[in-house]
């Protein structure tokens, strides 16, 4: 029998409802339940391909292609179940799904509203593919009191109408501010936010309060009181030293605990948390600690890059070492007087990331430059890959006029659009001018590697599988030249016609790969190219 666990956000929005909703799953599933964890996003982008992760933050993409929420970034690293399309839903999506159903006619006359056709669908996905799961946990984005919001409070409370209390509970995630001036936490906020939620027909079973301060016992006594839940399930969420901290710290407030007793659940032995604990003392004693310069193009806003900074710091963790990262503007480099290596010195290692798009370019080629001349360990990722061959060609093979065709036409392609591919699903097509949402080369992909080759040794594998999410290549008519130059195409598609890897055998870590591999990386289980990485940064710690 699956159970269902609503999470809801009120006050304002940034309370970290994806990371509550993470932890309580890894919660769970430390006391041996089988759980997914799922998102209702309000707007209307059909999903967050096409948005600027300026607005949005990283877009995550799943094995299975799907552009989705950073959240379920979270998800995955948190309980390592890999995230699907059908865990990621916006109204956007659903809207889509409706007119198209209307247009074609199927719904034989009647008139198409928002209560049931809409709310049904929100339902429908909800409890799509749950076989075999004992928790399937729904965090509803953005916050109570959202026009956006309605129709997906409107659905939950016709779950718990359809299903019964004892198959459906309702977490609110709220603020307790503490305001200086008085030198007191603040109850009213929340009041008003269960008030709300209430009107809609939802009864909060547990209140998750993110406060500063410990809440003392009379607030939490006078929550319950007037929010009408137990003051037990009146959970204080206090701000964490680290998100890995996080589920040790909502299980000693008892989050767990309550959570199954509101389901009726007597909870048994207590959850088997020695991965959290190991994951924590490796992060709060490091033995050492490094620096990598990340050079990128959306900098100003660290979500834009959520999950590589989670892969560097698992990095660390493998090692024992503490990662800081700088963000560094690619366009400084371009600027007259921006000094490569002046900035890029103090550095143990150089990260050029995925992007899209000319600014910033050739910031990152001079970067990849320095980091190439100097031997100091370089990973390039998607676009940092195809930076890493441009400046190769450039500067090892006279090709001076080497580009991507994603800045204008060139007449040294060698990075350029591929209109066919290979999928699971058979000859994959793109047309000029066609839509841009979702017609990348999406989700997982499998790659060959050569033999005796540096990210053979790293994978300890000859095939791999990881996720994309570009529409350009490395134009393999390059091959010779660039391998001539020293740049060493190690991984391919299966097919053998597009580069997957490449890297420097001249160089002690020179790795450029296609795929976006920080997305599979796990607090328990860093991904092999991210530990590799920040050991070489940790070697080269040692020489600067
Ligand atoms: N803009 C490049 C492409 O579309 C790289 C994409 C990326 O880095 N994710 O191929």
């Amino acid at each position: 029998m699956t159970r269902y666990i609503f999470i809801t956000g009120g006050v304002v929005s940034s309370l970290g409802k994806g990371l509550m909703a993470a932890s309580l799953a890894a919660l769970l599933q430390s006391r041996g339940y089988k759980v997914r964890i799922r998102k209702f996003d309000p707007y209307l982008n059909v999903d967050p391909g096409t948005m600027s992760p300026y607005q949005h933050g990283e877009v995550y993409v799943t094995d299975d292609g799907a552009e989705t929420d950073l959240d379920l970034g979270h998800y995955e690293r948190f309980t390592g179940v890999s995230a699907r399309q059908s865990d990621n839903v916006t109204s956007g999506r659903i809207y889509q799904t409706i007119i198209t159903r209307e247009r074609r006619g199927d719904y034989l006359g009647a008139t198409v509203q928002v209560i049931p056709h809409v709310t049904d669908a929100i339902k429908a996905f909800a409890q799509a593919d749950t076989e075999g799961l004992d928790f399937v946990l729904c965090e509803i984005g953005g916050t109570v009191g959202d026009i956006e919001s309605l129709p997906f409070i409107e659905a939950i409370r016709q779950m718990r109408n359809d299903l019964g209390r004892d198959r459906t509970i309702f977490v609110h995630v709220t603020l307790v501010p503490y305001i200086a001036a008085a030198g007191e936490l603040k109850t009213k906020p929340t009041q008003h936010s269960v008030k709300e939620l209430t009107a809609l027909g939802v009864q909060p079973d547990i209140l998750l309060c993110r406060c500063e301060h410990p809440l003392p016992d009379g607030e939490r006594a006078k929550i319950a009181a007037f929010c009408n839940v137990r003051k037990e399930a009146v959970i204080p969420a206090l701000d964490a030293k680290s998100i890995y901290a996080v589920p040790l710290q909502y299980h000693a407030e008892g989050l767990d605990y309550e959570v199954l007793r509101a389901f009726g659940i007597t909870p048994g032995l207590a959850p088997d948390l020695r991965r959290w604990d190991e994951i924590l003392d490796r992060q709060m004693n490091p033995e050492g600690e490094v620096t990598i310069g990340v050079v990128g193009k959306y900098v100003g806003l660290q979500d834009a890059y959520k999950s590589l900074n989670e892969a560097l710091v698992h990095g660390g963790l493998a090692n024992r070492v503490k990662v800081n990262i700088q963000w560094i503007d690619a366009e400084l480099f371009e600027e007259a007087g921006g000094d490569v290596a002046a900035r890029l010195e103090p550095l143990h290692a150089i990260l050029v990331p995925g992007a899209f798009g000319s600014r910033g370019a050739e910031g990152k080629i001079a970067a990849i430059r320095f980091a190439r001349e100097r031997h100091v360990p370089f990973f390039g990722i998607c676009f940092g890959m195809q930076m890493a061959c441009v400046e190769g060609a450039r500067n090892l093979c006279g090709i001076s006029d080497a580009s991507s065709t994603e800045f204008g036409p060139t007449d040294e392609p060698v990075v350029g659009i591929i209109e066919e591919w290979m999928s699971d699903e058979g000859l994959q097509k793109r047309q000029d001018g066609g839509d841009l949402g979702g017609t990348m080369r999406l989700g997982a992909y499998e790659a060959v590697l050569r033999g005796n080759s540096h990210v053979a040794g790293i994978y300890g594998a000859s095939h791999i599988s990881e996720r994309h999410r570009h529409r350009y290549e490395v134009n393999t008519a390059y091959r010779e030249r660039l391998e001539a130059g020293g740049l060493i195409f190690s991984g391919m598609s299966p097919d053998g016609e597009l580069p997957e890897i490449v890297e420097r055998p001249d160089h002690p870590w020179f790795v450029g790969v296609q795929f976006h591999p920080e997305l599979k990386s796990k607090p328990f289980d860093p991904h092999p190219l991210f530990a590799s990485f920040i050991e070489a940064a940790v070697k080269q710690s040692r020489l600067v």
